[in-house]
């Protein structure tokens, strides 16, 4: 298993992105939120997703260079058309919109339609809070990616569709950030590309409804889905996922899941940003929330438990240990970057 420094890597993907004829500025940003994804442990959301979006761009499903284009706007709301642009690059200009919105006044939403698929969106929080403000964030697939079955049920009807959010603290900003299944689509894709690996029990249920831990079922018909996360609760996963849908879909101008839509490409994306600053006061916030984050550390642990994490933690520490001793990428996930690199004429580093 190859194992690769953040910035060899970054370069890696940036050139891949520049040669396939995305702006090098754009090249960045992606390649940013992609090895930042690999570097804090989510590989299902790092650089595994580079031939994917090529293949997009070479379809003309995403578009290049295109402008986040401002359909409406209130002093407090902006609603968006992606263009399927790529998605980071459409993301990030979205925050730059609303944040001076937001430090106006307190609070301002962002609404983007098609926009490409933005990868991690704990990103997007960590930048929010390192401007002291809070993020509350979700995506849909614009109708595609059904890969959740409500309970009962054994089609699929919704995506992963992901919650976030960051709120600064004097410690670094709490990142909660999960999609509301038990696993993102991507994490079964890694078991999947990976040669059709088993998956955790709890992950999975087949096209009966019945447990299965075969990640094959996700991409090969008769089609499984993942479970709402919740265990024997899923009715919280799945209510979440719902009204998460409800609100991508229906405030950003996109798509919902419906009949016959076609395979998930990327995200509607809503932002929602709090200025603490206009409320209570930041300093306030910050006190409160920081003597709330110690006092959940401080309890008493279970035994063999080293530590309370929060929310933030767990990618905090991958960071550090990753940025000490390289990121490492699963070998069938290096296959096809090298296949792809060889298509592009782009030098395979660590050859
Ligand atoms: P996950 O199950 O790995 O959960 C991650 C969250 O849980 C983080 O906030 C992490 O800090 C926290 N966490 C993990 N272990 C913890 C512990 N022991 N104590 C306290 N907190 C803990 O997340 P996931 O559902 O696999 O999602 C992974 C990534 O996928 C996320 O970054 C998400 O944004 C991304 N995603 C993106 C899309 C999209 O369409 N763009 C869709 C779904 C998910």
């Amino acid at each position: 298993m190859p194992n690769l420094d953040a910035a060899t890597l970054s370069h890696f993907t940036e050139s891949l992105f520049n040669a396939a004829g995305v702006p090098a500025a754009d090249s960045k940003v992606v390649a940013a939120n992609l090895v930042g994804a690999n570097a804090r442990g989510h590989d299902s959301h790092g650089v595994m997703r580079v031939p994917q979006y090529i293949e997009f761009l070479e379809k003309g499903e995403y578009q290049n260079g295109v402008e986040l284009k401002v359909e409406r706007q209130t002093p407090a709301v902006l609603v968006c058309d992606g263009q399927w642009g790529l998605g980071q690059v459409q993301a990030h200009r979205l925050l730059d919109l609303i944040i001076p919105k937001a430090k106006d006044l307190g609070l301002a939403a962002g609404a983007a339609r098609h926009c490409g698929h933005i990868g991690r969106i704990g990103e997007y929080a960590e930048r929010a809070a390192a401007d002291g403000l809070v993020l509350i964030a979700s995506v849909n697939n614009n109708g595609g990616g059904q890969r959740v079955a409500p309970p009962g049920g054994t089609e699929g009807r919704l995506g992963t569709n992901p919650l976030c959010v960051g709120i600064p603290t004097a410690d670094g900003p709490v990142v909660l950030d999960f999609g509301t299944c038990v696993a993102a689509e991507g994490k079964v894709r890694v078991y999947y590309i990976n040669g059709k690996k088993p998956v955790p029990d709890g992950w999975l249920i087949d096209h009966e409804g019945k447990p299965t831990n075969d990640s094959a079922s996700l991409y090969e018909a008769p089609h499984g889905t993942i479970l709402p996360m919740g265990g024997s609760q899923t009715y919280k996963g799945f209510g979440l996922a719902l009204v998460l849908d409800m609100l991508t879909g229906g405030l950003t101008g996109g798509r919902s899941p419906y009949p016959g839509a076609p395979p998930a490409k990327g995200n509607n994306v809503l932002f929602l940003l709090l200025d603490p600053a206009l409320f209570a006061g930041y300093d306030e916030m910050i006190s409160e929330v920081t003597a709330l984050a110690h006092y959940v550390r401080d309890t008493p642990l279970a035994p063999g438990v080293e530590a309370i994490l929060l929310p933030g933690d767990p990618e905090r520490i991958t960071l550090a240990k990753r940025t000490a001793e390289g990121i490492p990428i699963e070998a069938a996930h290096w296959e096809r970057l090298i296949a792809l690199a060889t298509k592009l004429g782009v030098k395979v580093p660590l050859v």
